[in-house]
């Protein structure tokens, strides 16, 4: 259990995107008048189609009526800290307090070059932004601010206006050096999303915050806790985040409120907003209309798209950027996402890729450790799309995976026929990254490696050309597939024999460190070796009083 005696709180994010802020605006009111406490809006000011953070938040306030805003969080490095706690005195004057301040050491150094700013990074960003966070909250107290530093020259600053209520500095932090910052100096830590730092990965940096904390001789209760969540509420259909019903918010919230000591979840949609309808004025002119197309078969790169990858280009500002720029380890900022559905479109999105010169990240599940699937500035081709499972041979068991699919998604499929692939140990993985690599999991004992399974691969090379590799055809790229994949070309998709397991038992042993040893009695069951997806309805938002009732009441069990 971890409280640190702070009131629930809910916000959500709302998407700087400039094509849609209408849908943006719409979603701001209605959670103005649902009842939740803060509409978050991200900062990263170089992708241009997003629009400026602090001119949105001030909009935002003008066009709500009580809840309050917080930049989440907003680029240090690109703004001085004075001027930044001058915007946030100023708008908490104007709007009756209604703002706390997220701020962090920078998200992207390339961003922040090519804007004319100076990256700093590892030590030089720690102390950085260690200065800056002292200095906004001089300011805020309206103090006069006078430092001589490598990082910052103020040569004597009388800070002001006061705010008419405290503005909490919030601070964006995941590794140790920026954790103790957060703990010295901040009145809150934002941790990011809970696709880049998983529930089981806060206790330790909960921990690190809180000795910080005492080291500076606070209370770690003067540190707010807040988790940005991303997710969807409703069914699973693939994608990473907190996928689940109502149901399922409500418990895990209850669980990172009473269990992780967080006290205020920011929800990050993970689905596109409704799409405004299309703008007919446009349809009307023919050379309007086609210069329009034209503009839409670029992405941010000027990168000229063919045709049928029209409606599979995914950029800066769109609603499913959030979730498909970064992978589970790494946080990334590619300029375009391409996502194709089939072999062909494969083949035009890596020639198209090719050409632009720009860097290519090829991605499945996105669960790669060395974070190469995705790139800062570059193109990703996102095969997320291409997932199907087929039966190619019953008698034999020889299944057809793509390589978009989630192991999960394979496991459930083949369920049914008793049947399952050797794979890993967690089934968001995706087919493709796994597949080309090894696959060592559960099943690796008795069945071995998935690649010791995989009887033919299907490729894109990086010439466009198609090919299908199996010990008869291609018997090196063959060779090559098992192990060293990712060097060899695009795997599409995979044959593989599965085994057939049925009545899978899984047990575990719980220990209590402070009461000794014990042996709980197992667990035995029937195992999927992955999720699936149960659900089939859609929810809606819950309203602030249904979740913080809810968490409230069964934080208190
Ligand atoms: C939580 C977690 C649990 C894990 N558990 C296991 C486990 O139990 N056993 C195990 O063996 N591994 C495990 N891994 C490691 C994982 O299998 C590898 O990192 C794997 O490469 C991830 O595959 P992906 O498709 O999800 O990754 P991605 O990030 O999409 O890709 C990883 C790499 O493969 C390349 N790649 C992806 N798709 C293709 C494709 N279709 N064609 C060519 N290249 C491609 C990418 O460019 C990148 O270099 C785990 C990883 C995580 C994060």
């Amino acid at each position: 259990m971890a409280d640190y005696g702070h009131p629930v709180r809910f916000g959500i994010s709302i998407d700087p995107g400039a094509a849609d802020f209408a849908s943006a605006l719409s979603l701001a009111r209605q959670a103005d008048r649902s009842g939740l406490d803060y509409l978050a809006v991200q900062d990263h000011p170089y992708q241009p189609g997003y629009l400026d953070v602090w001119t949105m938040l001030t909009y935002l306030i003008a066009q709500t009526g009580r809840i309050s805003v917080v930049p989440d969080v907003i680029d240090l490095q690109l703004r001085p800290p004075a001027i930044v706690a001058k915007a946030a005195a100023s708008l908490a004057t104007m709007a009756g307090g209604r703002i706390q301040l997220g701020v962090g050491g920078g998200a992207s150094a390339q961003g922040v070059a090519a804007m004319g700013g100076l990256p700093r990074r590892g030590d030089d960003m720690v102390a950085f932004t260690d200065e800056a966070i002292q200095i906004i909250r001089q300011a805020l107290r309206g103090e006069v601010i006078q430092l001589s530093t490598p990082q910052h020259r103020i040569a004597g600053y009388q800070a002001g206006p006061v705010p008419p209520r405290p503005v909490g500095v919030w601070v964006g932090s995941q590794k140790p050096k920026m954790l103790a910052v957060t703990g010295r100096a901040s009145d809150g830590w934002v941790c990011p999303l809970n696709i880049y730092v998983a529930p089981d990965e806060v206790p330790g940096r909960q921990a690190a915050i809180d000795e910080a904390a005492r080291g500076a001789g606070r209370d770690p209760r003067e540190v707010r806790r807040v988790y940005n969540v991303s997710g969807v509420i409703g069914p699973y259909m693939g994608g990473r985040g907190l996928v689940g019903t109502v149901d399922h918010w409500v418990s895990t919230l209850t669980e990172w409120a009473a269990g992780l000591g967080f006290d205020t979840f920011i929800f990050w949609p993970a689905t596109d907003p409704p799409r405004p309808a299309p703008d007919l004025r446009v349809r009307g002119d023919p050379r309007r209309a086609h210069a329009g197309r034209q503009a839409a078969r670029r992405g941010m790169t000027g990168l000229p798209l063919p045709g049928i990858l029209r409606n599979r280009v995914v950029r800066p500002g769109d609603r499913r950027y959030e979730v498909l720029r970064s992978t589970y380890t790494t946080i990334a900022s590619p300029a375009i996402i391409l996502l194709p559905e089939n072999a062909d479109e494969v083949a035009a999105a890596l020639t198209a890729a090719r050409g632009s010169g720009l860097p290519i990240s090829v991605r499945s599940g996105g669960h790669g450790l060395s974070g190469r699937s995705s790139n800062d500035g570059g193109i990703v081709i996102d095969l997320s799309a291409m997932r199907t499972v087929d039966i190619v041979d019953a008698d034999a068991r020889v299944v057809r995976v793509e390589a978009g699919a989630r192991w999960a998604g394979v496991a459930a499929a083949l369920a049914p026929r008793g049947w399952a692939i050797s794979s890993g140990d967690h089934g968001n993985v995706g087919v493709g990254g796994l597949a080309t690599a090894g696959g060592i999991g559960w099943l690796a004992r008795s069945y071995g490696l998935t690649i010791d399974h995989i009887r033919a691969v299907e490729f894109v090379l990086a010439d466009g050309t198609r090919v299908r590799a199996d010990p008869d055809h291609e018997p090196e790229l063959f060779w090559a597939a098992r192990g060293a994949g990712d060097s060899a070309g695009i795997a599409l998709a995979f044959e593989i024999e599965a085994a057939p397991i049925r009545n899978i038992g899984i047990a575990q042993i719980v220990v209590e460190a402070d009461r000794g040893w014990r042996h709980d009695p197992p667990m035995v069951g029937a195992h999927g070796a992955g999720r699936a997806g149960t659900d089939n309805h859609r929810h809606p938002l819950p309203g602030r009083g249904q979740l913080r009732r809810a968490v409230h009441r069964r934080g208190r069990r």
